[in-house]
């Protein structure tokens, strides 16, 4: 028999649970004794829905529930907690300042880092490791968590990250200068104890996830894997499925052969053509393959008949008894259900699938291959009945947006002229001064512009009502810029609930869950909206703001969109045809509104693509690929215009080292970027590779409310003139305001144009 398997649930609840609890226990309305007894339900719950769906009993995930993230899980289960952290209580106190800080009487550290986990949208805390580290096994949370399912009569398997994976996914503590995983003989004594631990508490299978196999690996990984694996799979009674997940296993194929362990699982939805090459290499090894079929990263129904092909393939080499059917990962990167999604166009919500959704279809592929396909007869035929409809839909398919993409020609992706000649035919119009002002383009979003568009949805404020309260916000807003002597202004952007959202409810092709939540990190969690269909622009999205603004001032103001990379990357995107096919219609939307600006009379337009970077493949060998594409998506996007309008851009991090070439081949008139966090490394790039065009690095951040005074942010102009020449140079904060309050936000600008002020009158 094949069984239906799952690497990882999410976490959150129907209805947020965790999130709320979590926030009222940080709030001081929750106490501690409540907060561990309401996780305790809802593990329950997610149990007994994966239970009650037909997930087997011993292949039913545990220790994937986390009350911040399963990294920091980890560094409590092995006692790897830095020093500032040690003198907190134990554990929740010092577990929590390990996320997201701690300020109290006497106490004052900071967070952890954190970084985003492989190319998801899903935030890790970064294990920090010295030199001297010692491991033991502090947190009994795995095991207490197995015994606590099994009182509910479940078997689950639980989830650990790996050794390898943990120890690679960490840094050397600051100071400290080696790297992590030479810890690895030290670290697996104490998986070794704890799989003890587990199997003596009942447990089977334990599942242990190494998932930056789908990196590029340094040589000795073959060696260091087996030897560490060797040791676990010694421990008596256990049986361990190690789990890749993200990409392809590429050349790591060879790390895998090598690994004396039960079972391995692949994601076969990102490297459907390694089936053959796994199934061969369990039926070599004998062991248990876990096929990852169904999408445990995207919302979209699978194809059936697709995946129960791909099972019974395996099934045909390895036996029914050596096959598991699963998700291509943990269902964390998911939403909880579908349920909720009650105001959703039924057509659309026939072809998704959430969470709870997925299980269903893990357990009619199972007993489809068991029991034959007439036993599941009726879902398949739903199943084939919703792909039919996905595939040939007119919501899907819009033969103009396909003419369209169609009479794209090579001249779409270039300015009429270069920089060169751009520059001075756009300051003959701007008449900037040097050193000219800038913001990125949303200041504070009050209590009252999100009470104001509460009141919109409500229903108890007219349009009209509405649109007078933000045409006021985007006046007083205009007047204080004008006032502290901005030079290129922005209108605010506060009829704007978040940059994707805002353009995605605008555009066709678009559709908004009401529930579809996904943990972003700690307690944070996002809704990304559903691109389902060809995108199109039905009208004109900023213009009628845009040209109100401008209308208000004599300064010059800055249009603002968001550029489709960034579109694409924070949505749910399109299964059914590649990533870049759906960027470049995102591009072609708002080429259109680029236009619709200058005509308009809109002098300068910033295009946002804060998320470039974070799209980059997994792999290396990927990245050319990937990076021509992004870059051509933006020039699509953004060269439809004269020489004299100005083409602003964004990027909110400054690790361009590997992109460069990248933010050359954009030719963005200026970009603005995040500076204040870095060294100076990256303005040495910038001279190094000779970057010609406008340039403003931020001048301070923006992620606090302090106000950096005049010497501060004159010092770090000075030092970025070391690296870059004047004539090309911005002064801007480092991103958008919009988390700020107007008392901070008033002051820093002021220092901020003082400060180019004395710059243009020393030069
Ligand atoms: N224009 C956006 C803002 O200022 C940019 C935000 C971002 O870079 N994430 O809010
Ligand atoms: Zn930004």
């Amino acid at each position: 028999m094949v069984h239906a398997t799952n690497l990882g649930f999410p976490r959150m609840g129907g209805n947020r649970e965790l999130k709320k609890m979590v926030e009222n226990y940080w709030a001081g309305k929750l106490d501690e004794k409540s907060l561990l007894s309401g996780a305790k339900t809802l593990r329950a719950e997610h149990w007994s829905i994966q239970k009650a769906a037909g997930i087997q009993d011993g292949h039913i995930p545990s220790n994937d529930f986390s009350f911040y993230d399963q990294v920091l899980d980890h560094l409590h289960i092995f006692n790897v907690i830095p020093k500032k952290y040690q003198g907190l209580q134990f554990p929740l106190e010092a577990y929590f300042a390990m996320g997201r800080g701690l300020q109290k009487e006497g106490v004052d550290v900071p967070a952890m880092e954190m970084k985003k986990w492989f190319d998801t949208n899903y935030h890790f805390i970064v294990p920090e490791f010295t030199a001297e580290q010692e491991f033991s096994l502090r947190s009994r949370k795995p095991i207490d968590e197995f015994v606590e399912a099994k009182a509910h009569g479940i078997t689950t398997r639980p989830v650990l990250i790996g050794p390898v994976s943990f120890l690679r996914l960490g840094k050397a503590a600051k100071g400290h200068n080696f790297d992590p995983i030479s810890l690895l003989d030290k670290l697996v004594p104490v998986y070794e104890t704890l799989l003890k631990e587990l199997v003596a508490a009942g447990a089977e299978w334990v599942q242990l996830d190494e998932p930056v196999l789908t990196f590029d690996l340094p040589k000795e990984f073959k060696d260091l894997y087996a030897k560490a694996y060797a040791r676990l799979s010694a421990v008596s009674g256990v049986k361990i499925l190690v789990a890749n997940y993200f990409g392809r296993l590429g050349d790591n194929i060879d790390i895998v052969a090598n690994l004396p362990v039960s079972a391995i699982h692949v994601d076969l939805v990102r490297a459907p053509e390694e089936l053959d090459a796994v199934v061969k290499l369990a039926k070599d090894k004998s062991l248990v393959l876990s096929l990852g079929v169904i999408n445990g990263r995207n919302i979209w129904k699978a194809d059936l008949d697709a995946a129960i092909a791909t099972v019974k393939r395996a099934v045909a080499v390895l036996g029914a008894d050596r096959v598991l059917v699963a998700p291509s990962c943990s269902m964390l990167h998911t939403p909880h259900s579908l349920e909720p999604e009650v105001k959703m166009d039924k057509q659309i919500r026939d072809w998704l699938s959430f969470a709870v959704q997925k299980l269903d279809e893990l357990v009619v592929i199972a007993k489809a291959v068991n029991n034959g396909e007439d036993s599941v007869k009726a879902a398949l035929e739903a199943n084939r009945a919703s792909m039919k409809a996905r595939r040939t839909s007119p919501l899907v398919h819009d033969a103009k947006v396909q003419a369209e993409m169609k009479a794209v020609t090579e001249d779409m992706f270039k300015r009429k002229s270069p920089f060169t000649t751009r520059s001075p035919a756009q300051q003959a119009k701007l008449n900037l001064p040097a050193f000219p002002t800038t913001t990125v383009g949303s200041f504070p979003q009050t209590k009252e512009v999100r009470v104001a568009r509460q009141n919109l949805k409500k229903g108890n404020w007219t349009q009209a009502e509405y649109e007078t309260f933000i045409k006021a916000e985007t006046d007083k807003c205009i007047r204080f810029q004008e006032k502290v002597g901005l030079d290129m202004l922005v209108h605010g952007e506060f009829e704007r609930n978040d940059m994707v959202e805002y353009f995605g409810e605008n555009l066709k092709g678009y559709v908004f869950s009401q529930n579809g939540w996904v943990q972003s990190y700690g307690s944070r969690c996002v809704k990304p909206p559903i691109i389902y269909g060809d995108v199109s622009r039905p009208e004109p999205m900023t213009v009628y703001w845009s040209t109100y603004a401008q209308k208000q001032t004599t300064k010059p103001m800055k249009g603002m969109l968001t550029g489709p990379v960034t579109m694409l990357q924070w949505s749910f995107v399109r299964d059914d045809q590649p990533r870049s096919d759906t960027a470049f219609q995102l591009a072609l939307a708002i080429r259109k509104e680029v236009q619709d600006l200058e005509k308009a009379g809109i002098p300068a337009i910033q295009i946002d693509e804060p998320a470039i970077r974070e799209g980059l493949p997994l792999r290396r060998s990927d990245w050319e690929a990937y990076l021509k594409w992004a870059a051509r998506a933006f020039l699509l996007s953004s060269t439809g215009v004269e020489d004299t309008t100005q083409i602003h851009t964004h990027m909110c991090y400054s690790d361009f080292n590997d992109i460069f070439s990248t933010i050359q081949a954009l030719d963005a008139d200026a970009i603005t970027i995040e500076n204040s966090k870095s060294d100076l490394k990256l303005l040495h790039a910038f001279e190094k590779y000779g970057y010609a065009n406008g340039i403003g690095p931020g001048l301070y951040d923006i992620h606090s409310p302090r106000v950096p005074s005049q010497q501060e942010m004159g010092d770090r102009l000075k030092e970025m003139l070391v690296y870059l020449k004047k004539e090309l140079v911005w002064v801007n904060p480092d991103c958008g305001l919009k988390t700020r309050g107007w008392p901070e936000t008033e002051k820093a600008l002021d220092n901020m144009c003082r400060v180019a002020e004395s710059f243009r009158n020393a030069a």
